[in-house]
């Protein structure tokens, strides 16, 4: 059975990108008789707002989409993420990092060559080879975060690739994005480890999420396969931009579902507005059911 899920952060209101985001996952499970769940990813909990809990699901019901029930909430889920971690810790491909942002940028600005990816500089790998007598020493000052050890990572792994139903199939560049952190120290976890915990544990068969989070999935097809979870099917579509080629954020407030409703718009003027793009991605995906 097709199983797939919409994840937003209850940070802000949704807007018209979001709404794709939830239709592209929705009608994938509806045209295959599947079901859809609703996942708050809301581990940024400093950015959290309460009542976007509420909101997000009123302007979903507002669509006209509906899910299966529980809803969950990743802030509810810190125990299966710390035992994930675990088990990284234990195959010995995350390291404790130290470093503060700060000292970070400073580093990177004294490289002459610092490394990069898809979107910026890379940690420079400062912590990447302490000796446990150097991590004793720093634990009794800080409390670290835990990156992945890329290289090590990508060996343990060996040759992986995802199948994206858009893009067809990726091979898996390990040190793509370098050694992101998997547990921040606030939190014990990060995005990375959270989603792959979650689609593995709510048997997720497809993931569907904008194209720019590409570079994302190399790292949870690595962590997928050191965990020994299974691989599902990935959907990486087209993002709604504005008028000047940027993605839709906050600022853009007149295209929020609230105020859309507000200045009134009906869930008719929403869908119709996303039919041509929909169609679009679903031809690329499913060019026989069309
Ligand atoms: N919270 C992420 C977003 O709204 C979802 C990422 C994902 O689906 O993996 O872009």
């Amino acid at each position: 059975m097709v199983i797939t899920r919409f994840a937003p952060s209850p940070t802000g209101n949704l807007h018209l990108g979001h709404a794709f985001a939830a239709l592209v996952a929705y009608r994938l499970s509806v045209s295959n008789k599947g079901h859809f769940l609703l996942r708050f990813e809301d581990i940024d909990h400093t950015r959290v707002r309460p009542e976007f809990y509420q909101q997000i699901e009123e302007d979903l019901h507002w669509l006209g989409l509906d899910w299966q029930k529980p809803v969950w909430k990743q802030l509810d889920r810190l125990d299966s993420y710390q035992r994930a971690l675990s088990l990284l810790q234990q195959l010995d491909v995350v390291y404790p990092c130290f470093c503060t942002r700060r000292e970070i940028e400073q580093e990177l600005a004294h490289l002459t060559r610092a490394p990069h990816g898809p979107e910026g500089p890379l940690y420079p790998g400062t912590c990447r080879n302490l000796t446990s007598d150097q991590i004793s020493e720093l634990s009794q000052q800080r409390e670290p975060c835990w990156r992945l050890h890329a290289t090590k990572a990508g060996n343990l792994a060996g040759t992986i690739s995802f199948h994206d139903l858009v893009h067809g199939t990726i091979t898996v560049n390990p040190t793509l994005l370098g050694d992101v952190i998997l547990a921040r120290k606030d939190i014990g976890t990060s995005y990375h480890l959270a989603v792959v915990v979650d689609d593995a544990d709510q048997n997720i068969t497809h993931v569907t999420r904008g194209e720019d989070l590409i570079p994302s999935t190399h790292i949870h097809r690595i962590l997928q396969s050191l965990l020994s979870l299974p691989e599902p099917q990935f959907l990486h579509h087209a993002l709604i931009l504005d008028e000047n080629g940027r993605r839709l954020a906050k600022r853009h407030d007149s295209l929020s579902l609230a105020s859309m409703r507000e200045n009134g718009c009906f869930p008719k003027d929403v869908l119709d507005r996303l039919e041509g793009l929909l169609e679009l991605n679903f031809q690329h995906a499913f060019p026989t059911k069309l």
